[in-house]
């Protein structure tokens, strides 16, 4: 298993980002949409889960943003 920094397992992985995509019980895998939600809302294109990474629960990057965040 990959090692987490302790910095990023107390913010709670792409689980816990304000950013991720699926997750829920029609679509189980989690997804990472930063790219997606960086465009204008008027911008963005309708596109399928499989279509953004593939992230782990317990995976986290510097872009990383609490869900009560936003
Ligand atoms: S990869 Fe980064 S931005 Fe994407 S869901 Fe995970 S923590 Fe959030």
């Amino acid at each position: 298993m990959a090692s987490v920094p302790l910095k990023e397992q107390k913010k709670g992985g792409c689980q816990c980002c304000a950013y991720v995509l699926g997750g829920d019980t029609a679509h189980p895998e989690l997804h990472c949409g930063y790219e997606y939600f960086q465009q204008a809302a008027k911008d963005r294109k309708v596109m399928k889960l499989s279509s953004f990474p593939a992230v782990e629960a317990d995976q986290c990057c510097d872009n990383w943003c609490s869900k009560n965040a936003i």
